[in-house]
């Protein structure tokens, strides 16, 4: 396995895969790196002959200062996984690599970012998209992977690709979860014992919520009975839970079998924000 700290170094070897007709897979990430990551990983080693990963903290898609700081890292246990994954390159650019100078260009993803956490997270997705863009014009990968844990990160991308032309395809992998059902996440090395057995509510919420779509409950009383369980816990705090098309994020305030839906879920486990959501109609 290789590190590569910049495009100068990634070039010729980016030619001779090219040469040598090698599919290039990139998977990118923030490191503190789990299984679910691993996944991402597993599927780009199975599908392109090449597997890069990058692990950049990119400042530009934190609204909150303090989880930027906060965020964990833990850089020689994510190569350590790496190597043992089988990746080929690990992309380790400084701050100075990715962002020379400040960036002025602003991206404005329409309805996207004005619902869930477009809403919530003001500026977040500009910045995913500044640090994706960039990512892709240095790597130049064949294919990128991303999860499906961060449903309207993919929309977002899926925009981005469609609308600037990219010539990359992407893969979507599903949410890998620990085995009491929390979805990984880096962030959950944030949260305390107590925060952790009460991080079950996004899930829990998430399956109650199915459960009763299939028994034919209005999603409207299904709404607002998992508003009145996260009130009911002192140390959560809700910020949305909406039924949505998983491409246009439009929501829904009635559920319609045929069409295409998922449940999302975003809110604060103390001081720790988790997202979850689960796939209804596909
Ligand atoms: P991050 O390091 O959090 O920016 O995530 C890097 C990539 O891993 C993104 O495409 C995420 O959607 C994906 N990812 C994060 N958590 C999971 C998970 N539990 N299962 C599958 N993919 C995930």
């Amino acid at each position: 396995m290789k590190l590569i700290h910049n495009p100068a170094e990634w070039n010729p070897l980016w030619l001779n895969h090219l040469r040598t007709n090698q599919q290039i897979g990139l998977v990118p990430t923030m490191g503190a790196l789990h299984d679910g990551h691993l996944d991402l990983v597993k599927k780009s080693r199975e599908e392109c002959q090449v597997t890069i990963v990058s692990i950049f903290v990119n400042p530009t898609q934190f609204n909150n200062p303090e989880d930027f700081n906060k965020y964990p890292k833990t850089i020689e246990q994510d190569l350590a996984k790496l190597a043992l994954a089988g990746v080929d390159y690990v992309f380790l650019p400084s701050e100075q690599v990715m962002y020379p100078a400040a960036t002025g260009l602003k991206f404005d993803f329409g309805a996207l970012e004005h619902v869930l956490e477009g809403k919530f997270r003001p500026g977040h997705f500009n910045g995913v998209g500044i640090v994706v863009s960039k990512l892709f014009h240095m790597i130049r990968p064949h294919v990128a992977f991303f999860g499906q844990k961060d449903l309207q990160q993919v929309a977002i991308i899926k925009r981005l690709v469609n609308d600037l032309s990219f010539e990359v395809n992407l893969s979507i992998v599903p949410t890998r979860r620990e085995l009491d059902g929390l979805a990984m996440s880096s962030r959950n090395l944030r949260l305390n014992p107590e925060e952790r057995e009460k991080a079950l509510l996004l899930i829990r919420s998430l399956e109650k919520a199915r459960a009763e779509l299939t028994k034919g409950t209005d999603w409207k009383i299904i709404k607002e009975q998992i508003e009145a369980d996260f009130n009911a816990e002192p140390l959560a705090r809700l910020e949305y839970f909406d039924l949505v098309h998983p491409d246009t994020f439009d929501t829904y305030s009635i559920f319609d079998p045929a069409k295409k839906s998922s449940i999302c879920v975003a809110a604060f486990m103390g001081d720790i924000r988790l997202i979850d959501n689960l796939p209804i109609i596909s």
